[in-house]
């Protein structure tokens, strides 16, 4: 995939790619559905779309599994989210406040301020929605 710059996606479509993503890389369809609260048919649309961008496939009985575009991606989108979650942290909010104003924000973050925001934290490991990642990119040691 082209250099990621964190804009590809809009933030409901990243929703969707992140839950596929932090559930194992397959799921069905009623299960997207109810792990974001929305309806089988709602998520059935934005499951297709994604499938025609290239992020997810297509699996027998109403599933989906990502794509190595899909895969590449979420991992950006889970560790963007970690990162602006635990940032957050840094104001005093709780691991649940910070969890959802980090839903609300990390939209808007591009993936060069990720790294920025990694790096002035010291590329921690940990954060209160769980392990961040780094790539080679964001720190030498490429964790
Ligand atoms: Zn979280
Ligand atoms: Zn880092």
């Amino acid at each position: 995939m082209a250099e990621i710059d964190g804009f590809e996606l809009p933030a409901r479509k990243s929703e969707f790619l992140k839950v596929v993503s932090l559930c194992g890389g397959t799921m069905r369809t009623n299960e997207v559905a109810h792990e974001l609260n929305v309806s089988p048919s709602t998520a059935t649309k934005v499951l297709a779309d994604l499938a025609r961008e290239g992020y997810l496939e297509h699996t027998p009985y109403h599933g989906v599994c990502l794509t190595a575009k899909g895969e590449e991606y979420s991992r950006f989108l889970v560790r963007r989210h970690r990162i602006v979650s635990l940032a957050l942290s840094r104001f005093g909010l709780s691991p649940d406040e910070a969890c959802q104003e980090a839903k609300n924000l990390e939209g808007h973050v591009s993936r060069a301020l990720v790294d920025r925001i990694c790096a002035s934290l010291g590329h921690p490991v940990m954060s209160g929605c769980g392990p961040i990642e780094h790539d080679g990119d964001c720190c030498p040691c490429g964790r």
